[in-house]
């Protein structure tokens, strides 16, 4: 197991958290959910994830402040954030969850493939998978 990185999903809306745990766990990362701000919150900081998703409409606290929470926790700010959110085209949004700190806004509906490729980015250093081949 080991190796094996933890993601947590940050996402209020009950279906769609459902599926992205289980691509998450399908692609083979463990998954852990969060379905408010405080709970997200609450989550990273006790389990420490090597990846957030976040969502932007949330019931209690919005995805850019919750990311800006994040980011000024020493304890949580190295967590690479990654928004998935369904607000296409608003740049000021854009800019807003930029400067909260997020690496990366994914579009909804986010193709398995983008997301994963997305993933491997920001986990890349220590994939779970054994490398195919060294070369020097
Ligand atoms: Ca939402």
């Amino acid at each position: 197991m080991a190796g094996k990185k933890k993601i947590l999903v940050v996402e209020d809306h009950s279906e769609i958290r459902r599926l992205l745990v289980f691509f998450l766990k399908q692609m083979g990362y463990d998954a852990i959910e969060a379905a408010t701000g405080m709970a997200g919150l609450a989550q990273a900081s006790t389990t420490l994830p090597d990846l957030i998703t976040m969502d932007l409409g949330l019931p209690d606290i919005r995805g850019v402040e919750v990311t800006a929470r994040l980011k000024a926790d020493p304890a949580t700010k190295h967590i690479p954030v990654i928004v998935i959110t369904a607000y296409y085209g608003d740049e000021q949004l854009l800019e807003s969850v930029v400067a909260a700190g997020a690496c990366e806004v994914l579009y909804k509906p986010v193709s398995l493939r983008v997301l994963e490729d997305s993933l491997r980015r920001y986990l890349a250093a220590e994939s779970h998978e054994e490398p195919l081949q060294q070369s020097n």
